[in-house]
């Protein structure tokens, strides 16, 4: 076959193959020449999961009728005009490539009117054929889709039921309307409202839009970031850990406002929340990261999904730091409500309350000289112990009432802490007499010589003894001599028992982690008041004390008036 130019209808139609996907991507380009149009307010009509029609009416900055054949034209835009534009875009568009490769599968008519225009013009096109005309229509655009793909049967067939193809247009809107609140949303699909958001100009507006998106369970466990560092800044909400999901599905980024999807991004989130969440269970968050458009981008991806950052390294760094550091801050931030698990914090009546008191009801057996006159002064906000519960619970009064806390899990977190600060100032490793041996299996053994660097700095020194042995030369002085064959042991074992996947500064997290629990004072050991106000000091002093290491609640608080609530006083 001799060599031929491509007919532009058919470059099109390839074109189309790369960014229009499915009716979500239609609703995603459209959109996006609304927003970069400045629209304030946005409606989208959905007709058998968009297949049918797509129409998107926009009350922004619209096209001058002399431009609207261009607006068809392939590689004509109004957003960019030379290289240095690209390295700086702040617009969603810049390819001029959208219109014109939805006009090449399916049946486009765009009516759109300037400001200062006296009538609107109406542009009707199919791939083979584009007509104008005047029309009537406010100052702003619509561009209507009909029959996506009705030439090309082969995309057409790959097309899913309608209901699929609207979810995945209803996440797509979702996510934009969480980020652009200076525009209003409506979303329909035959007919009928999905969603209707009114213009969000205020804290209090925002607060509402997020909550009628992605629910009030949301709202209630969201601790406000906003992290800056030079030219780049992270804001938004990220869950407090206690408030994890089962499932990835409340996790919106943004890059300069843009919708993407970003593993670098997202690992960095992730890790952000290693030390306080239940292994397996995921954070909710919606995080923008605003920084120069030129130091991303953006023009990595058809569907500009995808961003690429100079900095790749320094990007994720900062993004991490600055979720964990947001995690940790609500040690003195936060009020104790905001991080009780919303069921606990239901007004009595309700089921975990009940459960609570029936636990209080243990506090009658402690014998009244054990509970304090007085508050101590020197106690802070975990108060003064007054009685352990069945070996496992620490009683506290407070200021306010009673604080419920778990020993085990508040003294693992005080210890890995702890274990942590050491490490950051190079671990008190202490060599031991004679060696340690411990036996493993001949693969466990292998794996944990491949970590020999993580075990050093987290303080012990191992080395090969025998095919099934590893002797153990120097521990971290913090672990004590105590069982320390069965300590290593099991330390050993968890750290590779979760390898694979795994980064390997989370090995040196978990040989810490799993110091910490076993370290941690267990189940059934009986505390004196003294040890237990000593532990309430520590975990004042602690980061992150909400939590332990595993991302369960370490404490609870009763206030008086929930105590009051319950026995009907002052009514
Ligand atoms: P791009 O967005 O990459 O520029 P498109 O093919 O999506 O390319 O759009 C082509 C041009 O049409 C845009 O550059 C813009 O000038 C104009 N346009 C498209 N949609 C709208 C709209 N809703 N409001 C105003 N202008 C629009
Ligand atoms: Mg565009």
């Amino acid at each position: 076959m001799s060599i031929l130019l491509l007919p532009d209808e058919l470059v099109d139609q390839i074109a189309a193959g790369e960014v229009i996907e499915r009716p979500a991507s239609v609703v995603k380009e459209l959109v996006e020449n609304s927003l970069d149009a400045g629209a304030s307010r946005i409606e989208i009509d959905i007709e058998q999961g968009g297949a049918q029609l797509v129409r998107v009416r926009d009350n922004g900055a619209g096209v001058a009728s002399g431009d609207l054949p261009l607006a068809l034209r392939r590689h004509a835009t109004s957003k960019i005009r030379t290289l240095e534009d690209l390295a700086a875009i702040a617009t969603m568009g810049f390819r001029g490539e959208a219109l014109p490769s939805i006009a090449s599968v399916s049946r486009l008519r765009l009516t759109s009117r300037t400001a200062g225009a006296e009538q609107a013009t109406e542009l009707l096109a199919d791939s083979v054929d584009a007509q104008l005309r005047p029309a009537a229509h406010p100052p702003g655009t619509t561009v209507e889709v009909r029959d996506l793909f009705y030439n090309v049967p082969a995309r057409r067939k790959f097309l899913r039921t309608p209901a699929t193809e609207l979810s995945h247009i209803v996440r797509f809107v979702e996510r934009a309307a969480l980020i652009h609140f200076g525009t209003a949303w409506k979303l329909r699909s035959n007919g009928r409202t999905l969603l209707d958001l009114p213009l969000a100009s205020n804290a209090a507006l925002i607060a509402e839009r997020l909550a009628s998106v992605l629910g009030g369970e949301f709202m209630s466990h969201a601790l406000a970031l906003e992290h800056r560092a030079g030219p780049v800044l992270l804001e938004g909400w990220v869950s407090a850990p206690t408030a994890s999901r089962s499932q990835p599905d409340q996790q919106y980024l943004y890059v300069n406002g843009r919708v993407v999807r970003d593993r670098l991004l997202a690992s960095a989130v992730r890790l952000g929340y290693r030390d306080v969440l239940y292994h397996g269970r995921h954070p909710a968050y919606l995080l923008n990261l605003v920084l120069d458009p030129g130091l991303v981008d953006v023009n990595a991806h058809p569907q500009k999904l995808e961003v690429r950052f100079r900095d790749s390294r320094q990007i994720h760094d900062f993004v991490f730091r600055a979720v964990e550091r947001a995690l940790s801050d609500t040690v003195r931030a936060a009020t104790p409500e905001r991080w009780l698990p919303a069921a606990q914090r239901q007004q009595p009546g309700g089921g975990p309350s009940w459960d609570l008191l029936q636990a209080v009801g243990g506090v009658a057996s402690v014998a009244p000289e054990y509970v304090p006159q007085q508050l101590s002064r020197a106690s802070g906000r975990f108060g003064t112990a007054i009685a352990q519960l069945h070996g496992i619970y620490i009683l506290a009064q407070t200021a306010d009432g009673l604080v419920i806390v778990d020993a085990h899990a508040a003294h693992e977190r005080v210890l890995y802490e702890q274990l942590k600060a050491q490490r950051d100032t190079r671990p008190a490793s202490q060599a031991l007499l004679a060696p340690v041996i411990v036996t493993l299996k001949a693969h466990e053994l292998e794996i944990a010589l491949t970590q020999t660097a993580e075990f050093e700095r987290a303080g012990f020194e191992i080395e090969r003894f025998a095919p099934t042995e590893i002797a153990v030369r120097a521990v971290p002085a913090l672990l004590g001599t105590q069982d320390l064959q069965a300590m290593i042991a099991t330390v050993v074992r968890e750290v590779i028992g979760q390898q694979g996947s795994a980064h390997l500064q989370d090995a040196e997290h978990r040989v810490l982690a799993s110091m910490a629990c076993r370290s941690a004072i267990h189940a059934n050991r009986h505390l004196t008041l003294e040890e237990m106000n000593a532990l309430l000091r520590q975990m004042e002093q602690t980061e992150r004390i909400d939590q332990c290491n595993h991302g369960r609640p370490t404490w609870v608080a009763l206030g008086m008036t929930q105590l009051d609530q319950l026995f009907l006083r002052g009514r």
